[in-house]
């Protein structure tokens, strides 16, 4: 039997980040991974791999559509996908060894396997055993007195219309592996996913269909935002059916064909290569034995862990973070339970301000936002000047050839304070971090605009956003 002060299961953004600080903190830590890479989700089939593409696609686009803009004639440009792909796997393989070397570095001892609890888990002095079955069937286990659960998620399936065949009926981490770019791509979700794989093989040259029920894209994000880009995306190729609901899908020789209901309940029909499934993620508890733990349920009605405002489960000394708890299913959210949790296992102070969490689509020009929506702030009857500051108004954007998007600024009209911000702009995901920062230190709109900003930068338009909240714009 091994022993640890901390065992994780689990090596994401969550689970990796409490081992990095339990370690630094002292304690004696051991990863179970039953991948054969460590990362997780984030690192081997998600955010990463999925921002090289839309980076590399993103190239792509500039160079066929807007060379001749920069004085460049290239009469013949070839897309080499397996090129692309490579390339992707290059930087997924650098961030996953990089993850190796900080555990070696700080004797964080991993164990591939799959990690799980039986119904003797809880040893008489308190401890908790973790069993791991690894390749060829062995089993170990280790004996520790906390465990954290950072099992992360896994794409939802559609099983009553098309269970996924990951050749036609696609996952996520299928569609980041296509080997042919499809001449027509369905993807069913409107959400982030949805619409970040879908631009991605929209400007490689596939004709997408994007189907969602809901009547707007985004619906956890300011409308502003969704409406931006519903517009933006449209505009680009991407044909959209909103309220529209697929009933059937049906595959036949790598070919699949949708059935789905438009808002005034017709019925139509369409065929594609490829279906995209992007309709959320659900909570990873498969095969942890949970239901051996406590006598109580463990899990919420979504399935997802319950714990407490440190981290605790019903079963004592579990502890569980990331996607497999309550919260938005991201990854630098389960970046920093992960801190959290580790600092306070370890007898620290330690604090996470669920409310100034980023929210980022990487699409261009990127979403951003931080804090409250408009509709939220209304619904809670909380008063607000708004701000709204174009970046048609702004010398950078126009560099970048992109001065459509904005800066939309919601601020208290007595404290002054920034309530929440919502970003259409060329790099909105470095720029969020600064209104993240002002609202955890309460900043006030006049904190922002006496900064000085540098110039020429995006960083001005939340500046004059900012000057916006006391009706005095410069640029605009
Ligand atoms: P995960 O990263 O899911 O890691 C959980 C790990 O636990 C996995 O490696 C799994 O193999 C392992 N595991 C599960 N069960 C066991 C077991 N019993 N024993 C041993 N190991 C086990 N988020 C963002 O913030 N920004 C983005 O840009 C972004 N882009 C995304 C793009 C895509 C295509 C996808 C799919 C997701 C994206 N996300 C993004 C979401 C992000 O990946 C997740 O929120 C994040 O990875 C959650 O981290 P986690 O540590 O909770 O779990």
């Amino acid at each position: 039997m091994k022993t640890a002060d901390l065992v994780v299961i689990g090596s994401g953004p969550g689970g990796y980040v409490a081992c990095l600080r339990a370690a630094q903190l002292g304690m004696k830590v051991i990863c179970v991974e039953s991948r054969p890479t460590l990362g997780g989700t984030c690192l081997n089939i998600g955010c990463i791999p999925s921002k090289a593409l839309l980076h590399s696609s993103h190239l792509y686009e500039e160079i066929t559509h807007h060379s001749h803009d920069h004085g460049f004639a290239i009469s013949t440009i070839k897309l080499q996908l397996d090129k692309m792909m490579a390339r992707k796997q290059s930087i997924v393989t650098k961030n996953t060894r990089g993850i190796e070397y900080l555990f070696k570095s700080k004797h964080i001892e991993h164990i591939h396997g799959h990690g799980w609890f039986d119904h003797n888990s809880l040893a008489a002095d308190g401890r908790r055993i973790t069993s791991v079955k690894q390749e060829g069937g062995s089993t170990t286990q280790i004996t520790s007195q906390y465990v954290v659960i950072a099992t992360g998620s896994t794409p939802r399936q559609l099983p009553e219309l098309a269970p996924f065949d990951h050749n036609v009926i696609c996952s996520s981490e299928d569609a980041l592996s296509f080997t042919n770019v499809p001449k027509k791509l369905a993807v069913i979700g409107g959400g982030v996913i949805g619409l970040e794989l879908g631009t991605v093989w929209h400007r490689l040259g596939a004709d997408v269909e994007i189907y969602e029920t809901a009547a707007t894209l985004l619906p956890t994000m300011d409308q502003s935002l969704s409406t931006f880009i519903l517009k933006h995306l449209k505009k680009s190729g991407i044909k959209f059916h909103l309220q529209a609901t697929v009933s059937s899908i049906k595959t036949s020789a790598n070919k699949a064909t949708l059935q789905f209901k438009l808002p005034d309940q017709s019925m139509q029909e369409a065929s594609f290569d490829k279906v995209l499934i992007s309709v959320g993620r659900a909570p990873n508890t498969h095969g942890l034995g949970l239901a051996s733990l406590a006598p109580s349920q463990l899990t919420d009605t979504g399935g997802r862990i319950i714990v407490d405002s440190g981290f605790a489960t019903k079963a004592p000394g579990i502890y569980a973070i990331g996607d497999v708890i309550q919260g938005p299913m991201l990854a630098h959210k389960a970046e920093a339970e992960g801190v959290a949790v580790a600092e306070l296992l370890a007898g620290k102070p330690s604090y996470l301000n669920y409310q100034t969490i980023p929210n980022v689509v990487y699409t261009w020009p990127e979403l951003a936002a931080v804090g409250l929506t408009l509709k939220q702030l209304q619904e809670r009857k909380i008063p607000v000047t708004k701000s709204s500051f174009s970046l048609r108004g702004n010398a950078r954007a126009k560099v970048w050839g992109e001065d459509g998007g904005f800066i939309n600024m919601y601020s208290h009209p007595e404290s002054d304070q920034i309530l929440g911000a919502h970003l259409a702009s060329p790099h909105a995901s470095e720029l969020i971090a600064e209104i993240g920062l002002a609202m955890n230190f309460q900043a006030t709109a006049e904190d922002i605009y006496r900064t000085c900003h540098a110039h020429p930068s995006v960083s001005e338009a939340i500046k004059e956003a900012a000057l916006g909240c006391d009706h005095q714009t410069l640029h605009n």
